[in-house]
């Protein structure tokens, strides 16, 4: 696989790409979670929420649970954000959602892979992504960098973007990934 950028507007989906050397390989793209720990769904009608709110932690759960019933051993997941909810969220909840996610994504998946970046409700208030570098950033830079395979994500993640590098399939071929 060569350098790609990617823009997808799902909210799960199972990609199957074709590798350099051999095969098929599998990656997950997760994106628009949009997880609210306000949400509590009625348990007996609705256990997942309602289509008029943003998701319950049910949900999220589910929806991860259920990627790795699907496809276990995907070769990674891309995980592009929009993890907190739509309304104004402040800094300290805007970070304790994403730590609650990235351990679920531990937790689900504790030998995968997960190439993560914002989208633009994971910062407080949303879609004010500043070019330097602050608390959500931080928070997020430390929280990620078991999924690291270099220096280059947290230097940019600090910046508020990410390129990751992937695993190399031919020594000659540089891969790598950016999430904007
Ligand atoms: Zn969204």
């Amino acid at each position: 696989m060569a350098s790609c950028m990617y823009t997808v507007f799902m909210l799960v989906g199972l990609v199957s790409v074709p590798q350099v050397i051999g095969g098929i390989g599998f990656f997950w793209h997760v994106a628009d979670l949009h997880y609210d720990p306000n949400v509590f769904p009625d348990t007996q009608q609705k256990p997942y929420g309602d289509y008029v709110n943003d998701s319950p932690w049910s949900l999220v759960n589910s929806s991860l649970h259920a990627m790795k019933q699907i496809e276990p051993n995907a070769d990674f997941i891309l995980w592009t954000g929009d993890t907190g909810p739509h309304r104004k969220n402040s800094v300290e909840n805007t970070i304790s959602i994403i730590h609650d996610v990235t351990n679920l994504f531990i937790e689900v998946f504790p030998n995968t892979v997960v190439y993560a970046a914002f989208g633009n409700h994971d910062y407080s208030p949303p879609d004010q992504f500043p070019p330097h570098e602050n608390n959500i950033y931080y928070a997020a830079a430390n929280m990620w960098q078991r999924w690291y395979r270099d220096s280059t994500a947290k230097k940019t993640l600090l910046k508020g973007y990410c390129i990751y590098m992937l695993r190399r399939a031919i020594e000659s071929l540089t891969q790598k990934i950016f999430l904007l």
